[in-house]
């Protein structure tokens, strides 16, 4: 019996919780690059029972569930690796997940509308959505922007484009931002940029080579199938391996 994680999507319309499973290499090593697609896919193999699919959930909550993915998976600490534009060393900046999204959550001013539809002067509009994302990718940054507001804006003006993405940021915060970090080599102060997509789906694939060595190890130790291997929950599998390697150095 896998584990199973409910969680709350708060500004998703109509779809109060949805339940994860724990990932297994099936879906690790299925991850191709870092990108919405692989996002929504990666969600979509891992939510158990019927309801909403991962395109429709608005994207500050697909958000969330990726940080739950990755806490799960990786634990809570943030562990990433960036170059400074000074002196161009690389250095490392850490930091707890849970902590950055406390605190981007409450630095959100908006009011959660139960009806998804939200007011701006003379202008309603809706949260964006994996779908609304996906229909737009492959646009220049401005006329991305303009075809964004063409789907979210239910009526009234589309002229006030800042204000309502800063808006729609205030009351669903996405889990991306900059980081102010200090290059310990020369000191000098910079942001870093971090957004949970890129990071999760980036650190699955960097990952996939160890997969692959556990699907080796077991297959050669236990003589499982592959397919049978590939669908232990991570934790398990991961647990098995290790099993096997202590007693082959122990
Ligand atoms: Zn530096």
């Amino acid at each position: 019996m896998q584990n199973l994680r409910s969680l709350r999507l708060r500004y998703t319309q109509g779809q109060p919780e949805i339940r994860i499973r724990e990932i297994t290499g099936r879906e690790e090593i299925a991850v191709c690059d870092a990108g919405t697609s692989s996002a929504i896919f990666l969600i979509n193999q891992l939510k158990m029972g019927e309801g909403l699919s991962a395109e429709r959930m608005v994207t500050a909550d697909r958000d969330r569930v990726l940080a739950a993915i990755y806490i799960d998976t990786f634990g809570s600490r943030v562990n990433g690796k960036t170059k400074c534009l000074e002196c161009q060393q690389p250095f490392e900046i850490e930091f707890q997940l849970p902590e950055l999204q406390q605190h981007l959550e409450s630095s959100a001013a908006g009011t959660v509308e139960e009806s998804g539809i939200y007011c701006l002067d003379e202008c309603e509009f809706r949260l964006p959505t994996g779908e609304d994302e996906l229909a737009i990718a492959g646009l220049q940054a401005t006329e991305a922007v303009n075809a964004l507001l063409q789907l979210c804006v239910v009526s009234g003006g589309k002229q006030q484009g800042e204000k309502i993405q800063e808006a729609m940021s205030g009351i669903a915060p996405v889990i991306q931002t900059e980081i102010k970090t200090v290059c310990p080599e020369c000191g000098h102060t910079q942001q870093a940029r971090f957004d949970i997509q890129s990071y999760l789906l980036s650190k699955l694939k960097e990952e996939q080579k160890q997969v692959y060595r556990d699907i080796h190890r077991l297959a050669s130790s236990y003589k499982w199938s592959h397919r049978e291997i590939l669908e232990l929950p991570r934790r398990l599998r991961r647990s098995y391996v290790k099993m096997i390697e202590d007693e082959l150095t122990g």
